[in-house]
């Protein structure tokens, strides 16, 4: 089963990502961690990716679908993913198309008043977890693995006022190109906890799994 999530920024694909690939075991693929992953160890594409992600854009097509048509043709791949963060615009989606089988694109639908406070509250940790300033009581350190938390650099109100913009001229279009296809599942990531939300898709998912 091939996956892929949709959800404007803050709409909390990576948090949901993670925990339905644990479930119904798929590779986590996430773009975003593989630039970042790039960004961190000095390549070039980590410092080509760093030019467009500091400023809310997104990476060149050309760029971008190189790495997830080189990911997905790795073994481990064959028995099923889940693609959080690409497409993330039509022309994304229509070269997917080419050299992957999409089964489900499910999206992650998040009111857009609630995203900037979402995003620019965010504190991450190395090992993947996120948290909101909100519940850590003025906690620093990561409640899973102990290690300093940290803000996203692109998760400062300017970023996120362009990412957000991003988002919404050209990647909002895929709902609608996966609607066509028959291949949409949405579901409300607004309303409720983190596990509220993963309760609401696994309670889809299990239908079409
Ligand atoms: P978010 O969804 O919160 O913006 P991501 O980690 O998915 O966070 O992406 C961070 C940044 O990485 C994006 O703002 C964009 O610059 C870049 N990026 C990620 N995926 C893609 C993609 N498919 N195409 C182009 N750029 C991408
Ligand atoms: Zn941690």
């Amino acid at each position: 089963m091939n996956i892929i999530l949709l959800g404007a920024p803050g709409a909390g694909k990576g948090t949901q990502a993670s925990m339905l690939a644990d479930k119904y075991h798929l590779l986590h693929i996430s773009t975003g961690d593989i630039f970042r992953a790039n960004i961190k160890g000095g390549t070039e594409i980590g410092k080509l990716a760093k030019s467009y992600i500091d400023k809310g854009q997104l990476v060149p097509d050309s760029v971008t679908c190189d790495i997830v048509k080189d990911r997905l043709g790795w073994d481990d791949a064959k028995s099923g993913y889940m693609l959080d963060g690409f497409p993330r615009n039509i022309y994304q989606a229509e070269q997917l198309d080419k050299f992957a089988d999409v089964d489900i694109c499910l999206n992650i639908d998040v009111d857009p008043s609630l995203l900037m406070d979402r995003i620019c509250g965010r504190r991450v940790c190395s090992c993947g977890e996120s948290y909101h300033i909100s519940t850590l009581n003025g906690a620093t350190t990561c409640k899973k693995c102990g290690k300093e938390l940290y803000r996203r650099a692109d998760d400062n109100p300017e970023t996120v006022a362009a990412r957000l913009e991003t988002y919404a001229k050209q990647t909002a279009p895929l709902i609608d190109y996966y609607k066509a296809q028959g291949k949409l599942v949405a579901v409300d990531g607004g309303k409720g906890s983190p596990e509220e939300v993963f309760d609401r898709i696994c309670g889809r998912l299990d239908k079409l799994i």
